[in-house]
């Protein structure tokens, strides 16, 4: 049986749609089939407002891939990427997190799922309910819209004209 994961894909380095694009062909080519795409969204860089904003997108991937094969895999895309792992809040060419497998809680030391701070960050949410407005949060027992309406944060996030 295959599994479905929700993928926020996040990008504020060079030319960020198309980092998000080359993100999306390496998932196809080594974790599974993408059968959703939100639309592209920018957001202002969240904890340093002095970075170029972000551009973030959340996909559905289809995976026969256990969530910590998964993490690895997305691990080995960024590095292939060209991301090198500093200080926490630094620019980054490509940033693949998990928010969702299936609907399992997992709480390891290298992996969190669902992924920690997705309610309290508007550039997740606002993509997530675009494709799954009804999917429902398996620790939080909400959904999509119903975290995005109690979400704290205020950071402007906007959908992108891309062709
Ligand atoms: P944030 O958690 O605030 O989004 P980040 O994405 O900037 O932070 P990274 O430096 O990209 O953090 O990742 C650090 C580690 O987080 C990864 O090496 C991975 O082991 C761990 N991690 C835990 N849960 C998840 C998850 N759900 N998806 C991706 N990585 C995760
Ligand atoms: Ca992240
Ligand atoms: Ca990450």
């Amino acid at each position: 049986m295959p599994s479905f994961v929700y993928i926020l894909l996040g990008s504020n380095q060079g030319n960020a749609v198309e980092n998000l694009k080359n993100a999306a062909s390496l998932i196809e080519e080594k974790l599974g089939n993408i059968v959703q795409f939100s639309s592209y969204y920018q957001t202002e860089a969240w904890g340093n407002t002095q970075q170029d904003p972000f551009v973030n997108q959340v996909i559905l991937v289809q995976t026969n891939n256990s969530p910590l094969a998964c993490l690895a895999i997305n691990l080995a895309i960024e590095e292939s990427m060209g991301r090198v792992r500093k200080e926490k809040w630094e620019p980054r060419v490509i940033d693949i997190d998990i928010l969702y497998y299936n609907n399992e809680l997992i709480e390891l030391p290298e992996l969190t799922v669902p992924h920690p701070h997705m309610a309290n960050r508007r550039f997740t949410l606002i993509p997530l309910a675009e494709i799954a407005p009804n999917l429902i949060h398996p620790k939080l027992g909400l959904n999509s819209v119903e975290l995005l309406k109690i979400c704290p944060d205020t950071l402007e996030v906007e959908k992108m004209i891309v062709k």
